[in-house]
């Protein structure tokens, strides 16, 4: 099954967690299996890692100083977000993490985060879960 929320990202470039939307649509009855997590976007990602606030502006800075915007990049002639795709093609745009005990089976610090590069926007996130209960 698959599920979809949106989420209304502020600012050019930021970083969401949306661990929690995402296990909300994880139906009750599934105890093991596979989550994966879409983001149907071209500057847009997701990744796993830490949602402390301070590294999610460092991984905003960090993305963000990877591709210089003062380059000419070609696709900026027609809506000058190039930067935002490349962004978006270095991230990915899903990542799969296992369920157990009926959650995502994610380490301590582990959440799932949005990247948005090229906002602020109404970014859709895609749930499949795969039931292997
Ligand atoms: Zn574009």
């Amino acid at each position: 099954m698959t599920e979809t929320f949106t989420v209304e990202t502020e600012g050019t470039v930021s970083v969401t967690d949306v661990t929690d939307p995402v296990k909300k649509q994880i139906p009750l009855e599934v105890e093991a299996g596979l989550c994966t997590i879409h983001v149907p976007h071209t500057t847009a990602g997701v990744t796993v890692n830490e949602a402390e606030s301070r590294l999610m502006t460092d991984i905003e800075t960090a993305v963000s100083a990877l591709f210089a915007d003062e380059r000419d990049y070609c696709h900026d002639e027609i809506d000058d977000n190039a930067v935002a795709h490349l962004q978006s093609m270095l991230l990915g745009s899903n990542v799969t993490v296992p369920i157990t005990a009926g959650d995502l089976a994610l380490g301590t610090w582990q959440s799932i985060l949005l990247f948005d590069g090229d906002g602020p926007r109404t970014r859709t996130v895609s749930v499949t879960v795969v039931d292997r209960t």
